[in-house]
């Protein structure tokens, strides 16, 4: 069932950041939205997490008509570039507070929490703070974090984007066996043309608003369907 964009488009003032795009995600697939900034690629998937609304069209997620309904309705995961733990929690903590607001039983959130730590990789690390840990680690944090109270959908926004570049590629290689353990429908927003090719089932090209071309990482590469897409996949350096 997966997610349904149905010609949505988003303005701000006279600028038109998301222009009658249609879209499918398939169940359990991960997509990347990959195109230049500014492009409309966090705006769509703003869309797609109810945080806008639309100007026009619908949005369907996992069969639903979600067009008119709440964040918290929609069962998200989010994760943004600019990881945000809560400080003063542990890791622990931090990957428990979705499950903590629920009012879950105890033992079926401590359950939760280390089934997420092995998850992540990061089972050593329960008690430590965020500021003990390195980038990286926080961003699988935030991961498992949202993943806590599964989602049916995860969205991350540029989520190693701020991350250097020897981290950034194995995050990739990270997300990519997580992925395939968990199988969440996934939309993942980057302007890294190797990241998406690395990541992704299917690769979404957007472009001021539009989507170019959506195919898998070897279709887009061996044909790019316009101009656009040729020169912004360009050769791999
Ligand atoms: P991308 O994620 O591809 O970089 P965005 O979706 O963030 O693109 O933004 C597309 C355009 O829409 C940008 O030029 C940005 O200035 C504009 N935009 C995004 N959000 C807002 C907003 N809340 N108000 C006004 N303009 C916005
Ligand atoms: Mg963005």
């Amino acid at each position: 069932m997966g997610i349904v964009v149905e010609n949505v488009s988003k303005q701000f003032g006279s600028f038109q950041a998301v222009d009658r795009v249609n879209l499918e995600v398939k169940s359990g697939t991960l997509v990347a939205l990959l195109g230049p900034s500014g492009s409309g690629k966090s705006t769509l998937l703003r869309l797609i997490a109810g945080l806008e609304k639309p100007d026009s069209g619908r949005i369907w997620i996992t069969g639903k008509d979600a067009t008119h309904t709440s964040v918290q309705e929609r069962q998200i995961g989010f994760v943004f570039q600019h990881y945000a733990l809560f400080k003063h929690m542990t890791v622990r903590q931090n990957i428990a507070f979705g499950l903590e607001i629920r009012k879950l039983p105890k033992s079926q959130i401590e359950a939760r929490v280390q089934e997420l730590l092995e998850l992540i990789q990061l089972n050593s690390l329960g008690n430590r703070y965020p500021s003990q840990l390195s980038g990286g680690q926080r961003q699988r944090v935030a991961l498992a974090r949202a993943l806590a109270v599964q989602p049916q959908v995860l969205l991350l926004d540029e989520p190693f984007g701020a991350l250097d570049a020897k981290v950034r590629k194995d995050l990739r290689a990270w997300l990519r066996r997580l992925h395939d353990e968990v199988h969440v429908t996934t939309v993942f927003v980057t302007h890294d043309q190797e990241e998406a090719m690395e990541v992704a089932d299917e690769i979404v090209i957007t472009n001021k608003g539009k989507i170019e071309q959506v195919g898998t990482p070897a279709e887009i590469y061996d044909n790019p369907a316009t101009p656009f897409v040729m020169s912004f996949i360009g050769p791999v350096n």
